[in-house]
């Protein structure tokens, strides 16, 4: 903080980041302006807050670099092509995200981070590995993307006090903005086409995920299943990221498998860093450490989830028996593959936070026999993948949405026999009807799942929002069902 007092420093962006980066900033004897490009009533609300204490603000031109900038501090809003980094790139003032800014206000005892990144699976993990930590007897918290500040966590508000470890979620976009951060240990889950608007390419957002590797200490945990041939897809395997990044000497890598050892057990395959390379005899050290019966849900990605957590645990020295009582303490949020009711022998699946056709893709591979309420806002997507993949467990589709058309063609190209139900509605009030529709498409046995593959605010807040309107909807028309007999 010491570098900071007396700095001219530019936040980019109001709103839940910019907001409290620009207060902690001022607080720390900054000469702080605030640079939003809207200038509606919430900017304008925002600003006379900030005013009051004594920030600088500038509504309505977020484009160029203010007069005497030496530092910006940037909210995720903006993306990197932006003209106010090119102007801040031109000046030789160097950019920092929330997550930097974090980072180097860490005091010397501060808690050691285990960090997360991936495309899906984050918050799930830093939970999953909040709950090992604690059942280990440390103190911990889950913070960072997950919707804990993390500007918040290293200056020890409370309840953040006197921590001994922390679980760290970390986007694309914290990460992207993050060059100094240098975690105990690093995990990227899995890499799948996501954000590409705003990183640009896939190997700028792949690029931005693999920083949470650089200068690791103990451990790089990636995902040793990724798919081997990456030529087609020119998605970069976790391992390559380990490869490509800049670790202390003696950092192991750990990769996570379902298939080695048996599914039905957990286990941490482990090779040795020497050198920055992988030593050619890969040393396969598995241990029990769970099973999979101690995992909710124990879909074969959630597994996933739950080895990562497990090798950031045992990275920081966890004993196995935490792992196991950790993993069975943990419960899921609302809408990630949440059991809703069951009715007629079928069962109604939320998985509403399955916005992207990665998530989708893992929720439909644990269930048999799915009717699939599909459809929203496809932020760029293809869903030829998707829906190759899950056509043997499709007994039908109820569509709806802004961009339900693509998945509909999709279907066409791939599962052609499978019944699809287009509702053509984009209103919050079709997923009373998509319900019901699908229930007509279920037979005893079969699963109606919830797992759009798309963003939702094309017909709701959020995805709670969705997910709550589907619950309403299937209790229902649980009720009405149970009245009728
Ligand atoms: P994130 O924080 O990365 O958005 P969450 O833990 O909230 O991830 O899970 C979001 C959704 O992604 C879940 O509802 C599920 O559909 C899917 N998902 C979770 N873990 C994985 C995984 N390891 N691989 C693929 N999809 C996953």
């Amino acid at each position: 903080s010491e570098e900071l007092s007396g700095k001219h420093v530019t936040v980019a962006g109001l709103g839940v980041s910019g907001m409290p980066a620009a207060k902690v900033l001022h607080r720390l004897g900054a000469r702080v302006t605030a640079v939003n490009g809207g200038d509606g009533e919430g900017p304008r609300r925002q600003a006379a807050e900030l005013e009051a204490l004594g920030v600088g603000v500038r509504l309505g031109d977020d484009r160029t670099l203010p007069e005497g900038t030496e530092l910006v501090v940037t909210t995720p809003g903006f993306k990197p092509s932006s003209p106010l980094f090119r102007a801040a790139d031109e000046a030789g003032v160097p950019v920092w995200g929330d997550v930097e800014l974090a980072w180097r206000l860490r005091g010397p005892d501060a808690a050691p981070w285990l960090a997360v990144t991936g495309t899906n699976g984050k918050t799930t993990t830093v939970q999953m590995l909040a709950c090992i930590l604690r059942a280990a007897g440390l103190r911990t918290a889950a913070v960072g993307n997950i919707g804990v500040s993390l500007i918040d966590v290293v200056l020890e508000q409370e309840p953040y006090a006197g921590l001994d470890v922390l679980a760290v979620e970390l986007s694309s976009y914290q990460l992207h903005w993050a060059p100094s951060l240098r975690p105990h240990s690093g995990a990227v889950l899995n890499l799948a086409p996501d954000h590409l608007d705003w990183h640009g390419s896939m190997e700028a957002y792949a690029a931005a995920k693999g920083r949470i590797y650089e200068g690791n200490q103990v451990a790089c945990v990636y995902n040793a299943d990724d798919a081997q041939d990456t030529a087609d897809t020119g998605v970069p395997r976790t391992e390559d990221l380990v490869r490509a990044a800049d670790v202390v000497e003696g950092a192991r890598a750990i990769g996570f498998t379902l298939g080695t050892p048996a599914p039905s057990q957990l286990g941490v395959v482990e090779s040795v860093l020497v050198d920055r390379a992988f030593v050619a005899d890969r040393q396969q050290q598995a241990q029990e450490l769970a099973e999979t019966g101690d995992i909710t849900p124990a879909a074969p990605h959630n597994i996933a989830n739950a080895l990562a957590a497990a090798a950031l645990a045992r990275a920081f020295g966890v004993p196995p028996a935490a792992v196991r009582d950790g993993l069975r303490a943990f419960t899921p949020d609302a809408h990630r593959i949440t059991h809703v009711a069951e009715a007629g022998g079928i069962s109604y699946v939320d998985d509403s936070k399955a916005t992207n056709t990665h998530a989708a893709e893992a929720s439909l591979a644990a269930y048999e026999s799915i009717v699939w309420i599909a459809g929203g806002l496809a932020k760029g997507a293809t869903f030829d993948e998707l829906v190759a993949a899950s056509a043997p467990r499709l007994r039908g589709v109820v569509l709806m949405g802004a961009d339900r058309q693509l998945i509909a063609e999709a279907l066409a190209r791939h599962a052609p026999d499978v019944p699809v139900a287009d509702l053509e509605r984009t209103d919050t009030g079709a997923m009373a009807e998509a319900v019901r529709r699908a229930t007509s498409l279920a037979r005893p046995g079969d699963t109606v799942l919830l797992a759009p593959a798309c963003a939702s605010m094309d017909m709701f807040v959020n995805y709670n929002a969705r997910g709550d309107a589907f619950a309403e909807a299937v209790r229902a028309l649980a009720a009405e069902g149970s009245s009728q007999q």
